[in-house]
């Protein structure tokens, strides 16, 4: 299934449903795709031709959807730019994609005004807010659209071709490009549906950003159900709240960071309020503490843990959180995964499983219809995660007796102290079960006796809290072993993160000891 017809059979199906919300503007599924159609037009008028990129570096609103369905309808792949990445890393993104035209907004103008500069090639600036117009010769997005046909090119539309490229939000080195095919889009999205137990014209936030897949895969999912997206240009728990209430929201799928912001926001009369019949998080863990708080909170009939990737898109699913809210659950639809030896340099077969119970690094099958196919112009990157038809993921974790996963953190970020290896994972989970511990993220540094040491930093309300209370709090932990309880407690104001959640390890790494050490009492 190729996405030009996802939209197009909804719009068919039930051509007055609403699909989109963008502050004041509503649009409904005939109304959306007509614009689509016209904005595709567009794109063929300016001279692109089938096959051709175009990039889109805005926050998430009505032009940034319009644009990646036309670029279906008119045969071109889109390339999804993080809001984010300073001018640099987009110069990096917009060469290597090789893209003819880039839709940026307000906040992004400033960086992709740069990186157009940095290119060797001639790429056409489109911007989607009226106030960037400064009179330097670009095209307004508006004036794309204009009296053109409503009704869609006719363009092949064979779904083995290159839907989308994502850039991974990788915590360390270059981003990495994820080209995605319409077929794997679509296979994605199917599963996010079944997964999620979604239903037609459900009714969803769409706040995460579209240049992740959980952004991506909502909006795709909503356009196949008929549902609605009330698209926000970015988290603000307020606006969020009003819109679950107004808008009568059913399902919201999250990052754990956003669900914190939402559960500690709501006053009393609006918990009572607000019921959200579907939730699901991704991208990173949740506190069990959190998790439980939003049971309170949403009274949810389903809540979803998701662990997957840009590369895999769901990899497991864990809709059980009452009784396992630390597991990341069974394999998912498309899924086929096995736990083998962790070995930083992978000299390791995929048949070499580990016993049950046994931490190694997780691999999943490589042909599954979702799937990422390779790297763009990254053969290193590829020979080093597919292997011998399977995928390492870099994640590491263990399977229970019954089959559950549980992850245990990065490859990259295990910690090798005094020969043992230590998970920054199983320190925090312990850490966070403290009462005045808000935050933690744990991280192995060089020492000189350890080879790494286990460091903690620690975010916490609390004056109370102390070196010495949390070295005893972890001395009689039944959960963690002695030795790999941080031989250092830093307090800090807050952890580094990535817009989905993942704690910056690598930064809180460069920034030791300089940043740090004025702060170390709380
Ligand atoms: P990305 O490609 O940016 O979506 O990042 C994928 C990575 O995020 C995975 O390899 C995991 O390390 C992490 N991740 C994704 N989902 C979860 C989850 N539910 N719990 C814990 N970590 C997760």
């Amino acid at each position: 299934m190729h996405l030009a017809m996802v939209i197009e059979l909804a719009s068919h199906r039930y051509p007055e449903a609403e699909a989109l919300i963008d502050g004041t503007l509503r649009l409904t599924y005939k109304e959306w795709n007509n614009r689509v159609n016209a904005v595709a037009w567009g794109f063929i008028k300016l001279g692109l031709q089938p096959g051709e990129r175009i990039a889109i570096c805005a926050r998430n609103n009505e032009p940034v959807l319009t644009s990646y369905f036309a670029a279906h309808k008119a045969g071109l792949t889109a390339v999804l730019l993080s809001t984010r990445w300073k001018s640099t890393e987009l110069a990096y993104a917009l060469n290597e994609t090789e893209v003819s035209l880039v839709i940026y907004d307000k906040s992004t103008s400033d960086q992709v005004t740069v990186a157009l500069k940095q290119c060797p090639r001639n790429i056409l600036g489109i911007p989607v807010d009226e106030e960037v117009l400064d009179g330097s010769g670009h095209m307004y997005f508006k004036n794309l659209f204009v009296n053109l046909p409503d009704y869609p090119p006719d363009i092949n539309r064979d779904d083995n071709t290159i839907s989308t490229i994502l850039y991974t939000s990788g915590t360390t080195g270059k981003p990495k490009g994820v080209p995605r095919t319409h077929r794997s889009d679509y296979y994605a999205s199917l599963a996010l549906i079944i997964q999620h137990r979604w239903t037609p014209l459900e009714r969803t936030l769409g706040v995460m950003p579209v240049y992740h897949t959980m952004g991506l895969h909502t909006v795709i999912s909503m356009v196949i159900l008929n549902g609605l997206s009330v698209l926000l240009p970015n988290f603000n728990s307020s606006s969020c709240i009003y819109h679950i209430k107004e808008e009568s929201l059913t399902a919201l799928y999250l990052v754990p960071t956003i669900f914190y912001d939402l559960v500690n926001q709501l006053t009393a009369v609006e918990k009572k309020e607000i019921l959200i019949q579907k939730l699901a998080f991704a991208g990173a863990p949740m506190a069990p503490s959190l998790i439980e708080k939003c049971y309170q909170t949403f009274k949810p009939e389903v809540f979803i843990n998701q662990y997957g990737s840009t590369e895999m898109h769901a990899i497991t699913i864990n809709p059980d959180l009452k009784n396992k809210p630390n597991s990341s659950g069974r394999p998912a639809l498309h899924s086929h995964i096995r736990i083998v030896p962790a070995d930083a340099n992978r000299r390791v077969l995929p048949s070499e499983e580990v016993p049950i119970g046994k931490t190694g690094e997780i691999i999943v099958k490589a042909n599954s219809p979702q799937a990422f196919t390779k790297y763009l112009n990254q053969p290193d990157a590829n020979d080093h995660a597919l292997r011998n038809g399977w995928y390492f993921t870099g994640d590491l974790g263990y399977l229970d007796e019954e089959g559950d996963l549980y992850l245990k953190g990065r490859l990259d970020d295990m910690i090798i102290s005094g020969g043992e290896n230590i998970y920054p994972q199983e320190v925090e989970e312990v850490l966070l079960t403290h009462p005045q511990v808000k935050d933690a993220a744990v991280v192995g540094l060089a020492d000189e006796r350890w080879g790494e040491k286990v460091v903690a930093f620690i975010v916490t309300g609390s004056s109370q809290l102390n070196h010495e209370e949390l070295e005893e709090f972890c001395l009689t932990s039944t959960i963690l072993p002695r030795f790999k309880r941080p031989k250092e407690f830093i307090f800090v104001k807050e952890v580094p993160k990535s817009s989905t959640g993942k704690i910056l390890r690598s930064k809180l790494k460069q920034d030791y000891p300089k940043k740090y050490l004025a702060c170390a009492e709380p």
